[in-house]
């Protein structure tokens, strides 16, 4: 994991970095190491502070080095990670197989774990699906399974019987996790990614038409839709662009592609040509991505994973909006009130009522100003989504959650010492940059300010 402290955030005082290999060098550090640790994967988290911690004297726990896939069962459909194990590793391991692995529209040098612990989105849904069991090694230097493991049942299930503790440990800093059980899903026999564009002032109609279809099962809740920045990467110029997928059977998908375009025929949305949802887009679907990373590359402009933080400024602000015309045509008007330069904007489709919004501020890195008016487009882009109730499902390690009475009170209990520091979400201990508080918590009167940046991821 590289420490390049990214531009974008305040710089931390790190205490050091150590490099375990395996589950039990971690239990052994966490019982007599240095402290507070903060525990990553591939610190890749770009945009929310990549690999660093929420406060200074931390000492970085990377775990890229604990690469091992344990074990992996295609007839039953998992298999069981640990954290340096990637999104591209565990792909290649499954190609040509009658399974798939829910692939995200990051790099594949990116990893499973670190994605499913800060409950990213997959392109078929959101890794919290995908995750089945946690082994957690706890503040006591115990090593424990929660949630679902072989030799426990027949079948994967992710809740089991009795309260459910595997995401007591996602968005969480009360352990520091060793491996995981994912699930693989079957490989469809075909997989047809159909492009649609329409104009920005048909936005909500648009939208509309979409929610419409989800509602209806015409199309899966798998839908992304990029607003004219970011539709870029796929070669589309000022309009938007949605990536609708349909895949299973190939009758399915191809009575659903007749009664979508049809059904096109009498909204907004366009057909693109081919191009706007090309091979490589496809084969993100398909679980056959292309092992260079492409996708990834042209959403990034060309910047591999390992350069990203030295040299791409990018701060993320991923707002959870309901799905309808109205509420996402007045998300788009609160960020052109916040942001000068339009930025890159991809609406993830989560069900048929909720779509997420990943907004990248992207500013050039090892430019103050550009940072500096970065940072205060997103207070503001905070403060304004805040205001209107729609909340981020993600935080950066500047503007962390606080924790409600009982997950503090669960914090402390599992770690009263505080031998893990302070992460962006609900935590045991105190969060010393829990003053920066969520906008919604503190509501400013007219917040709007106009700035320069710019965003293209
Ligand atoms: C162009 C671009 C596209 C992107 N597309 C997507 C996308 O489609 N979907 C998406 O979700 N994200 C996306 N991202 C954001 C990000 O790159 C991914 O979410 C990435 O998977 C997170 O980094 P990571 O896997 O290295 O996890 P890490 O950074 O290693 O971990 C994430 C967090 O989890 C916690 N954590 C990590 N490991 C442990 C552990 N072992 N024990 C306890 N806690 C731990 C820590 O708090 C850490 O900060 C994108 C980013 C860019 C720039």
């Amino acid at each position: 994991m590289s420490l390049d402290q990214p531009a974008a955030f305040r710089t931390r005082a790190i205490a050091g970095v150590l490099h375990p290999t395996t589950a039990d060098e971690v239990a052994g550090i966490v019982r007599s190491g240095p402290r507070p640790l903060h525990p990553v994967c591939t610190g890749r988290n770009w945009g929310l502070g990549s690999g660093l911690p929420v406060g200074d004297g931390a000492t970085v726990l990377d775990l890229a080095g604990l690469d091992r896939v344990r074990s992996i069962d295609l007839d039953r459909g998992y298999a069981v990670v640990e954290p340096g194990v990637t999104q591209g590793a565990l792909t290649d391991l499954v190609r040509g197989t009658d399974r798939i692995f829910n692939l995200t529209g990051s790099s594949l040098h990116t990893s499973v774990i670190g994605n499913a612990l800060e409950r990213g989105v997959g392109v078929h849904r959101a890794r919290t699906e995908d995750l089945v069991g946690l082994e957690v090694v706890l503040a006591d230097g115990h090593r424990e399974q929660v949630g679902w493991w072989p030799g426990t049942s027949a079948v994967p299930r992710q809740h089991g019987l009795g309260p459910t503790l595997t995401h007591l440990f996602t968005q969480s800093s009360f352990a520091v996790v060793t491996a995981a059980v994912v699930r693989l899903l079957p490989r469809p026999e075909e997989v047809r990614v159909l492009p649609f564009t329409f104009a920005p002032d048909d936005l909500a109609d648009a939208v509309d038409v979409l929610r419409s279809w989800t509602a209806q099962k015409l199309v899966p809740p798998t839908t992304k839709v990029y607003n004219p920045v970011a539709a870029q990467a796929n070669g589309v110029r000022d309009d938007y662009l949605a990536h609708v997928c349909l895949s299973g059977s190939g009758e399915v998908v191809e009575a659903l592609g007749s009664v979508l375009a049809a059904a096109a025929r009498r909204s907004p949305l366009v057909p693109a040509p081919a191009s706007a949802a090309d091979e490589v887009v496809r084969g993100t679907y398909a679980g056959d991505p292309d092992p260079a990373d492409t996708w990834f590359l042209r959403k990034s402009q060309g910047c591999p994973a390992g350069r990203f933080d030295a040299e791409r400024g990018l701060l993320m602000f991923l707002p959870v909006v309901p799905f309808s015309g109205a509420a996402v045509t007045r998300a788009a008007e609160m960020v052109r009130a916040c942001c000068v330069a339009g930025p890159g904007i991809t609406m993830n489709v989560l069900d048929s009522d909720t779509v997420d919004h990943v907004i990248g501020i992207g500013f050039p890195a090892g430019d103050p100003a550009g940072v500096a008016e970065a940072r205060e487009t997103l207070d503001r882009l905070h403060q304004v989504f805040g205001a209107e109730g729609f909340l981020p499902y993600r935080r950066d390690v500047d503007r962390p959650g606080t924790a409600t009475a009982l997950q503090a009170r669960i914090g402390q209990a599992l770690d009263p010492a505080g031998v893990f520091a302070a992460g962006r979400y609900a935590s045991g201990q105190p969060s010393s940059a829990a003053s920066l508080r969520d906008a919604s918590d503190s509501p400013q009167r007219n917040p709007i300010r106009r700035d320069s940046s710019t965003a293209s991821v």
